[in-house]
């Protein structure tokens, strides 16, 4: 039983019900005020009516070429100086073994982002990306948030236009959602001040969806924000949306606080984490997936997360990274038949996707991929 619902909660469940866009007052009051169990009830309508009872996930493999960077954000465990001890740079063989070691296991997509290296050149970059590709061209290469491609048009002084061009003659399919944390510009010169602000990060995107290549988007909370940050974050990724349909995925990123310039706060509870993955659905009504990253999540909240709006696990993942620099208990990466039983446990039916939301088919160690599962 759900409590009994009040205006404005009332006005809001109407319009869920109705498929109406709800406004950012609307959001604001599901994000503070709202109880759990109702905001995540209405959630669960959206995410049913958009997805059924299917959970997507994927067979991937994380590449990270290096962890040196410039910048220095204060959320960040991840980065390196190029002195540091735990400094790593991938080499050319590094990066066949690792493709090779995702084709071995069956990977559908191979998910690549890292540091801003003080001394390498764009073509470093443009290698990471052939030499995957090369390597294993049916692998897909979701490669480089908007921090990163804005970092190669600085460096080689070229437009993001031309920078994305020469990424997908090397084998670039498509993007990941990060380096969005908050757009707020307030809260993001409190965090990482020197990195491609929200205007960049959305200039990337709209030009990438302009070329033909989707992208995912995400949004960090949990550290300083507030509730207004996230909602205006939330309704700027809808309106990009609008304008272009190039987005398939919001993943929600609960900060996680070990080992950053933030580590006096606290880790977001699984509370805080479900009430976002349902605001989130809720708000990007023409998004068509929500993503509860296990990893980041842990798999009971992720599991949960699955009657709270999410419809998608992400994948196996294998050698994650970030999140485990930063404090991450999950193990760095799981099995399908792992991934099954965690998605089946939570009443939900899995289904293998590739990294553009088609259905993979498996024939033996060979697989395909069919059509549109969302047609
Ligand atoms: S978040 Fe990315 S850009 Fe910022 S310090 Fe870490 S690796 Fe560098």
């Amino acid at each position: 039983m759900f409590q009994t619902l009040n205006t404005p909660l009332q006005t809001i469940a109407d319009k869920v019900h109705a498929s109406e866009r709800l406004t950012f007052e609307d959001g604001l009051y599901l994000d503070e005020t709202a109880d759990l169990h109702t905001l995540g009830h209405l959630a669960n309508i959206v995410r049913e009516r958009k997805n059924g009872n299917f959970t997507y996930y994927n067979t991937n493999i994380h590449l990270n070429p290096t962890n040196v960077c410039v910048y220095r954000c204060r959320f960040c465990a991840f980065r390196a100086d190029l002195k540091d001890e735990k400094a790593y740079t991938f080499d050319e063989k590094m990066i066949q073994d690792r493709t090779m070691e995702g084709r071995a296991a069956g990977a559908t997509e191979i998910h690549v982002v890292g540091g801003l290296h003080h001394k390498k050149k764009f073509d470093w970059y443009l290698d990471v990306v052939r030499t995957i590709h090369e390597t294993c061209p049916e692998i897909h290469v979701k490669a480089w948030t908007p921090v990163e491609i804005s970092w190669f048009s600085f460096i080689t002084k070229k437009p993001i236009r031309w920078v994305l061009e020469q990424m997908m003659d090397a084998g670039l399919g498509s993007m990941p959602g990060g380096g969005a944390e908050i757009f707020d510009p307030e809260i993001r010169k409190q965090l990482c001040e020197h990195k491609a602000d929200s205007q960049v990060w959305f200039d990337v995107h709209r030009t990438a969806h302009e070329l033909g290549l989707r992208s995912n988007a995400t949004m960090l909370y949990g550290h300083i924000e507030e509730a207004r940050h996230r909602i205006d974050h939330l309704l700027q990724l809808r309106a990009l949306q609008d304008e272009t349909g190039g987005f398939q995925t919001l993943i929600p990123l609960a900060f996680h606080p070990d080992n950053t310039e933030l580590n006096y706060l606290q880790k977001p509870n699984g509370m805080f984490d479900l009430r976002m993955m349902a605001v989130s659905r809720l708000m990007l009504d023409n998004f068509d997936h929500i993503k509860a990253y296990w990893i980041m999540l842990g798999e009971q909240t992720a599991q949960l997360a699955l009657s709270y709006g999410a419809d998608d696990v992400d994948g196996t993942v294998v050698h994650e990274l970030i999140y485990h620099d930063a404090g991450a208990k999950t193990p760095e990466g799981k099995t399908v038949e792992e991934l099954h039983q965690l998605i089946r446990e939570a009443g939900r039916e899995p289904i293998e996707r590739d990294t553009l939301y088609r259905r993979v088919i498996r024939d033996g160690a060979t697989w395909n991929v069919g059509e549109p599962i969302l047609a």
